[in-house]
């Protein structure tokens, strides 16, 4: 656990002198150039708390978002599996002692009827979620789980990337993982401070941290090329956390030369018989939250950042513009809760967390065009192998974006056509005609060409 030095951080954090209002401005100055920034930069930007250089803070961010990624939001939803788990976290309604909790694993059926339920909605991506279970979440059951899920195709719509939360695999579990065929995997450290993390895990398997904290790098050993690291914010002091994270995420870079695909920022939220949840230790406000979120994206400006539905509408709409480049829309988090047939349930008592954004796919894409961001389904990447450090290599040279855009509006294009309510869709046919008329030369030649294409009734055009 060399790479996660505590007793730096925190002197980090501690350290008065970097609450400099001429450190922080040239710090941002610096990030501008998205090389990133070391730790006692993020350190001291993270102590902001002028109101003004926190604005500047807020427009770099920004600007180097733009720079990377331009103007996309990937979307995704989550797909919980099951709800059954041996692990005992105090914050999480799924933890073992949580008796009142309806227990329940989806059959294959189950998983079928939910993809459809999703891929009805427009969803290309899938993040597929389970408890810690050694029957109920084995590496046969997920890979059935992950072939049932790719195999829908319903009316030409098909989920096209799984990306995998689950617990901690050993490295050969790693090497069946990625032979079923995932995106991403994505595992969230949840406090990497070792008290907390040890007072938050009383017992089962997650009680061992550093089994957790290399869990990326079996994964990578395990040719896993996409990473997804995370802290569940509210366990532990906001800037401890992401300090540590970035450690974390420098450390991926300097080992492997490739750092994580993405950083998740999930907040701690309301949950079913979980006294922490409930009243966080170290609960992060919103300005604490959008300034953590700001300084990740210059501290590593390659790197997805992804914001879920735990956060409000409102709040939302206001991370977006600091960095965000993947969220997920019309989110449920308890096994089953897609397919209608459950509406007679009370959900609190299967799900995970409670939910601050209930709007469906279709109201955020609208909502995401009305606010200047590009609603993306693409899943290029990962189908034409430009993953882990081939992907780095192309945005770090500047040339996602000319891959990107034409990808994303294509992917766009066939949402509005296929799936997009009637106000939806007249927003989007609105939105891709002006990003195409703002596009030149050969990109916008190549795009006009792939929206025909879709125009014409041909699917998943991609290059
Ligand atoms: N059980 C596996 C594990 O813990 O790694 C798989 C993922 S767990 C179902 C998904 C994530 O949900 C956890 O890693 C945690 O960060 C997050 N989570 C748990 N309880 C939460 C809560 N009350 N509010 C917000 N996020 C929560
Ligand atoms: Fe289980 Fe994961 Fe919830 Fe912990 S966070 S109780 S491991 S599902």
């Amino acid at each position: 656990m060399e790479f996660i030095n505590e007793t730096y951080i925190s002197s980090l954090i501690n350290n008065s002198k970097l609450n400099n209002t001429k450190l922080q401005q040239e710090a941002i100055q610096k990030a501008k150039d998205a090389k990133g920034l070391t730790l006692e930069e993020s350190a001291a930007l993270l102590n902001i708390t002028d109101l003004e250089i926190s604005e500047e803070l807020f427009n770099a961010a920004r600007e180097v978002k733009e720079k990377i990624y331009g103007n996309r939001l990937v979307l995704l939803a989550p797909l919980y599996i099951t709800n059954l788990c041996i692990n005992n976290c105090l914050y999480c309604a799924f933890r073992r002692d949580n008796k009142e909790l309806k227990r329940k694993t989806l059959t294959l059926d189950e998983i079928r009827e939910e993809t459809e339920f999703l891929v009805r909605q427009g969803h290309k991506r899938v993040l597929l979620v389970c408890g810690e279970h050694p029957k109920k979440s084995s590496m046969e059951f997920i890979g059935e789980a992950i072939k049932t899920i790719y195999d829908v195709n319903f009316n030409g719509g098909n989920i096209r990337r799984i990306n995998a939360n689950t617990a901690p695999l050993s490295l050969d579990d790693f090497k069946t993982l990625k032979g079923f065929g995932i995106g991403t995997y994505q595992c969230f450290q949840e406090t990497y401070h070792f008290e907390t993390y040890m007072h938050m895990h009383p017992d089962g398997p997650k009680r061992d941290y550093a089994w957790r904290l290399y869990a990326m790098d079996r994964a990578l050993q395990a040719g896993i090329d996409d990473v997804g690291i995370g802290a569940l914010f509210g366990l532990t002091d906001y800037r401890f956390e992401t300090l540590a994270m970035l450690s974390h995420a420098f450390n991926l870079d300097e080992k492997y030369g490739v750092g994580p695909h993405t950083i998740s920022v999930p907040r701690l939220e309301p949950a079913f018989n979980a006294p922490v949840a409930n009243k966080p230790p170290f609960a992060v406000d919103d300005a604490s939250f959008k300034k953590l979120v700001a300084v990740i994206r210059l501290a590593v400006p390659y790197t997805g950042i992804i914001l879920s539905t735990r956060e409000r509408a409102e709040l939302r709409r206001e991370i977006f513009k600091v960095g965000i480049s993947q969220i997920s829309a019309g989110s449920r988090t308890s096994p089953g809760a897609y397919n209608e047939s459950q509406e007679s349930l009370k959900e609190y008592e299967m799900e995970q967390f409670q939910l601050g954004d209930h709007r469906t796919l279709d109201e955020v894409v609208k909502d995401s065009c009305d606010l200047g961001f590009l609603p993306s389904f693409c899943t290029a990447c990962y189908r034409s192998d430009r993953t882990g450090d081939r992907f780095m290599e192309l945005a770090k040279s500047g040339n996602i974006g000319k891959l990107c855009i034409p990808n994303a509006l294509a992917t766009f294009k066939e949402y509005a056509i296929d799936f997009a309510s009637n106000e939806t869709k007249i927003a989007a046919e609105k939105f891709i005609k002006n990003e195409i008329e703002n596009l030149d030369g050969a990109t916008k030649r190549k795009t006009e060409e792939m929206i025909k294409k879709v125009d014409c009734g041909e699917r998943d055009v991609f290059f």
